[in-house]
């Protein structure tokens, strides 16, 4: 048997997360990634399966003998609650523990009606999709994701021009006054970033920055595998920093000539009337763009130089593998993303674009839900959220 002290033996949480990325699938596994006695993992395998967290298979006999048992993560073991709130679409769904989309709803709601609307509309949504398609399941969790700067560890919203009927708002104290389980809020760009890399990129690298060019135009960057949030929860906001020769055009953010002012949706919708067309939203636009509307293309293209210059300063500081281009505005415009892709080739360093690859999301506003669920998902599976779960709750 191993000498190992009490500090350096595996807990229950650490064997699941072993399990869980299936870094060990038997005990014999566990015994050996771990260094555990037997009886030490059974003790340890026993606790996981009494909490439904871990589930036995026994795979059908090939060549004789005792097939091996095999133990895996149990994703139906329970649920998370997830929120991806936009500008104005809002998808509310509930999820497995695998973060895999259970039941979901899509609905159009003005967030800046603000939280007391809001909130009270998706807890009611959470509590009709738990009812209709998991009743009983046991809710590990809620995750948002919300259009404004976030001040992550207290889930505060911050940014009081965007979402300014949310300022100084604390989401999780009113989320957990009905759904009783931890509760994260961060802003919308970051959950899609950890959605499009864990589903699409975690293999690949960890480094990759999500740029959102919809309504606003922001970014969400992951660093080293992990989303960098900065000191407060600010990092990733390009959409204020400034571009050269913007013209002096106020920002909502009290500054000049940010890019968000000069070549966000919202921009281009003021400066598409201003030129005297019709157009009320980003998919009358998208109508123009894709009947080759001359003077609509110029405005795009011009709006993508700009996101560009401010992509290739990010893409100078941070050296990302993958820039990936999502919101509706980068789904729906060909030029708009090909005059950022110019831009950033020819204006960032030749070391950080030697490997650079820029891409379209590949998952859509599906990253947002996804997103949402791995942020809580990391955190209640983590080793040392189990060990405390397994702890301090009796057993049902
Ligand atoms: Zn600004």
């Amino acid at each position: 048997m191993p000498r190992r002290t009490a500090a350096t033996l595996a807990t229950s949480g650490e064997v699941l997360d072993l399990i869980r990325t299936g870094e060990a699938v038997t005990r014999a596994d566990l015994g050996r990634v771990t260094g555990l006695s037997r009886p030490a993992v059974s003790l340890r395998v026993g606790e996981l399966l009494e909490r439904g967290l871990v589930v036995e298979r026994t795979d059908a006999p090939s060549t004789g003998g005792r097939p091996p048992v095999r133990l895996e993560f149990n994703a139906s073991g329970g649920v998370v609650l997830v929120a991806a709130l936009g500008a104005s679409r809002t998808r509310v769904a509930v999820c497995d523990l695998a973060g895999h989309e259970l039941a979901g709803r899509e609905f159009v709601i003005d967030v800046e009606q603000g939280p007391d609307v809001v909130l009270p509309l998706l807890m009611d949504t959470w509590d009709e999709l738990l009812d209709g398609r998991c009743p009983g399941a046991r809710v590990k969790g809620v995750g948002m994701g919300v259009p404004a700067t976030v001040e992550f560890a207290a889930g505060r919203t911050e940014s009081a021009r965007v979402m300014a009927s949310w300022t100084g708002v604390e989401i999780p104290p009113l989320v957990r006054a009905r759904f009783p389980v931890p509760v994260f809020v961060d802003n919308d760009v970051n959950v899609l970033a950890i959605g499009e890399h864990r589903g699409v990129y975690a293999e690949e690298t960890g480094d990759l920055m999500f740029v959102k060019i919809s309504t606003r135009i922001g970014a969400g960057v992951i660093a080293g595998g992990e989303i960098l949030r900065g000191a407060l929860g600010a990092a990733g906001e390009i959409g204020h920093i400034p571009v050269r020769d913007g013209g002096g055009v106020l920002c909502r953010c009290g500054n000049v000539d940010c890019v968000d002012s000069v070549a966000s949706g919202t921009a281009l919708l003021r400066d598409l009337r201003a030129a005297g067309r019709d157009v009320k939203t980003i998919a009358d636009v998208t109508a123009l763009v894709r009947a080759g509307d001359a003077e609509t293309m110029a405005i795009v293209r011009e709006a993508g130089r700009r996101i560009g210059e401010v992509v290739a300063g990010a893409v100078n500081i941070l050296n990302p593998a993958v820039v990936v281009l999502g919101g509706d505005m980068a789904e729906a415009f060909g030029p708009l993303v090909s005059s950022i892709r110019e831009v950033v080739y020819r204006r960032s360093t030749a070391l950080a674009t030697r490997r650079l690859r820029i891409e379209a999301s590949r998952l859509g506003a599906a990253a947002g839900i996804s997103g949402c669920a791995v942020m809580v998902l990391d955190h209640v599976l983590s080793p040392d959220a189990v060990d405390e779960a397994l702890t301090s709750r009796p057993t049902r």
